[in-house]
């Protein structure tokens, strides 16, 4: 991920409420696309100009070939109030954070985060690299939108679940079973991933087993096949079932079992 400066010159002649607000509904509309990442973006009043500081996933995610139809319709209103076209600086790389998927096909996506994650919700099948929300079509809009609702949403059931207090067994359960909200909710956006851009999987986080007998034999959840992959997958996924594009892996409170890896290769 890159860390980014957008400026925006002005001309002082015109409404500066308007300007304001013209920017910050720009602002938002990055946002929503997928063009910027993380919860809060300062955005700084100048003599000429606003000066937006913040993270992008790529180096061009602030090129006009990015935008799709609502962004662009966003800086259409510009000049009418007076603002000037965008001048976006990339400042570096983001040290603590890893760089996105470039790989010219990706076989299948996944819908992932975790609570430590500032990265987009959305893992390429092929390398486990993050993929820009901006790269999802424009034929479902709204979209991108609820895929960072939901991310938002999961990542504050794993904190309650990671911070072992008062929201802990509610946290575990809404990223565990199948048929919680928060994982119907996620695999309903999975199904419209899957219409409009690549087959896409939902991952069932896992801690708890009674014995690692019975987490070996365990079925999916929903169609109740076999889905134990031989080769672990991106050293994260014991569990596939292709049938309903499910992941899931080996309970955490089982000692490490020894899995030979694999990236998607095949
Ligand atoms: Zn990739
Ligand atoms: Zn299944």
């Amino acid at each position: 991920m890159k860390i980014a400066e957008i400026r925006i010159p002005f001309d002082k002649m015109y409404d500066e409420q308007r300007q304001s607000e013209t920017v910050s509904e720009f602002v938002r509309g990055l946002s929503e696309h997928g063009c910027l990442v993380g919860d809060s973006v300062p955005i700084a009043r100048t003599e000429g100009d606003f000066r937006i500081y913040t993270i992008t996933p790529e180096a061009d995610a602030l090129s006009a070939e990015n935008f799709g139809q609502q962004l662009q319709s966003l800086l259409s209103a510009f000049k009418e109030a007076g603002l000037g076209p965008l001048d976006t600086v990339v400042i570096g790389d983001d040290p603590g954070t890893i760089q996105c998927c470039s790989c010219g096909i990706r076989s299948f996506i996944i819908l992932y985060t975790s609570f430590l994650d500032d990265e987009p919700p959305l893992r390429c099948g092929n390398c486990f690299k993050p993929v820009p929300l901006y790269r999802i079509p424009d034929s479902d809009p709204d979209l991108r939108a609820e895929i960072s609702d939901w991310a938002d949403d999961y990542r504050s059931c794993d904190r309650f679940w990671i911070c072992s207090g008062v929201g802990e067994k509610f946290g575990y359960d809404q990223i565990s079973k199948y048929d919680s909200p928060l994982s119907r909710e996620g695999m309903k956006l999975s199904e419209r991933l899957t219409s409009v851009f690549r087959p896409s999987y939902y991952y069932l986080y896992r801690y708890k087993t009674h014995s690692e007998k019975a987490e070996m034999a365990r079925k999916c959840p929903i169609c109740g096949g076999d889905w134990y992959l031989e080769r672990r997958l991106h050293n994260k996924f014991d569990f596939k079932c292709d049938k309903c594009r499910l992941l899931s892996n080996i309970a955490f409170d089982l000692k490490p079992v020894a899995r030979s890896e694999n990236g998607y290769d095949d």
